[in-house]
């Protein structure tokens, strides 16, 4: 009866197909979809120091330039490391920022603030 089999086979397949041309049609849709313009505050958690422009502050909604570049060193809970959290913030909200990450605490923890090159000259 291999005929029979072969059948709901490829009957199954199809159903396979079908669908998997109906998730990739929802992928692009989504993908086809405006993006939100992007706040450059992510791009100055990626990079640092990617340029003059990604050099805002990285409070969200804060457009000021920024002035300190607060670090933050801990050993990630998972056990995998040392892990290195930066924010460049304007001169108001590094006056609010704070260790965040203390139950990381370890030998090598720090928490520093420091002034941009730019700052300083
Ligand atoms: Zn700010």
């Amino acid at each position: 009866m291999g005929d029979t089999k072969s059948g709901r086979v490829k009957k199954a397949r199809e159903e396979e197909t079908r669908q998997l041309a109906r998730e990739l049609e929802e992928e692009r849709e989504r993908i086809d979809e405006p993006e939100p313009p992007s706040e450059d505050e992510e791009e100055a958690d990626l990079e640092p120091d990617g340029g003059p422009d990604s050099r805002t502050c990285h409070r969200r909604g804060c457009d000021e330039p920024a002035a300190y570049r607060a670090l933050e060193r801990y050993q990630e809970e998972t056990g995998h490391g040392a892990v290195e959290a930066e924010a460049l913030l304007c001169r108001d909200h590094v006056t609010e920022e704070h260790p965040t990450n203390l139950e990381g605490v370890y030998e090598d923890y720090v928490f520093r603030v420091e002034p941009l090159p730019s700052t300083v000259d």
